[in-house]
């Protein structure tokens, strides 16, 4: 069967931070590291499946984050509206990757089944594993879920010829990475299974954890997922603009050649 095209779609970034927001242990914990914002695209034909939705500007203000680009906005190089958009795997509920959801009102939506019950239970009594959660996009996916326009994951499940999903958890209870048939081989969008590069190649856990052993484990599960290592796309790292080739505008990139440089850490 043929192969599918990736675009990384890139509408916000912060550049604000520092290491010690990327890394638990790290001893160069002030030094300054950004951060990017992605909503990727696979496309085989006139088959469109978005991967996450980003978020919109009324969430970027209420956090302070805001965005450079409205998520419909950003996708309309690639000819894409809103009302078209039939399916999108949400890797998980967080505001940057489900905060759009309400953009695109015809989905159907691809989920683990742990992450709808993580963002609805009783962990959420917790600040500290609420806060990368906004009840406005969670209540979105349990409408969309009533209009019978949720399916539901447990584990590994194929999606279509060549994109599968597989549940990492780690950093949320039900975040899933995607494996995606291409060219270059199999990549695997990692989503936030690991942020930047420096995650998954140093074996190093990101903050905002609520299973550590899953995150760490997850990192190897991505090496296995993918053809080779260079073939895995962290979900924020700046870098993934610098090494893979330009895409049809210029905040996006095409990611399904593969990279054209390799990353050294
Ligand atoms: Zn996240
Ligand atoms: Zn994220």
């Amino acid at each position: 069967m043929s192969e599918w095209e990736i675009h990384a779609v890139k509408y916000a970034d912060r550049n604000a931070r520092t290491r010690a927001d990327s890394f638990i242990i790290d001893d160069n914990h002030d030094a300054p590291h950004a951060m990017d914002y992605f909503i990727w695209v696979l496309i085989r034909g006139g088959d469109v499946l978005l991967v996450d939705t980003g978020y919109d500007t009324e969430e970027g203000t209420a956090r302070g984050r805001p965005i450079a680009m409205d998520p419909r906005q950003a996708l309309r190089p690639l000819n894409i509206t809103p009302e078209s958009v039939d399916q999108i795997i949400v890797t998980h509920l967080h505001y940057d990757h489900a905060g759009g959801l309400h953009l695109f009102p015809n989905a159907k939506l691809h989920m683990q089944t742990a992450e709808m019950a993580f963002a609805t239970g009783p962990c959420m009594c917790q600040d500290h594993l609420r806060a990368p959660f906004t009840a406005g996009h969670v209540c979105e996916a349990v409408q969309r879920l009533y209009s019978g326009k949720v399916v539901f994951h447990d584990g590994d499940a194929e999606i279509a010829d060549g994109v599968s999903v597989h549940c990492i958890g780690g950093h949320s209870r039900g975040l899933q990475c995607v494996r995606v048939r291409t060219k270059a081989g199999w990549m695997v969008l990692a989503s936030d299974a690991s942020h930047y590069y420096e995650n998954f190649m140093a074996r190093k856990a990101f903050p905002i954890v609520v299973d550590l052993q899953n995150m760490m484990d997850g990192f190897e599960r991505l090496e296995v997922l993918a053809s080779h290592p260079r073939l895995i796309v962290p979900g924020h790292d700046p870098l993934v603009r610098e090494i893979f080739p330009a895409g049809v505008a210029p905040h996006i990139n095409r990611l399904d050649a593969g990279p054209t440089a390799e990353v050294i850490l």
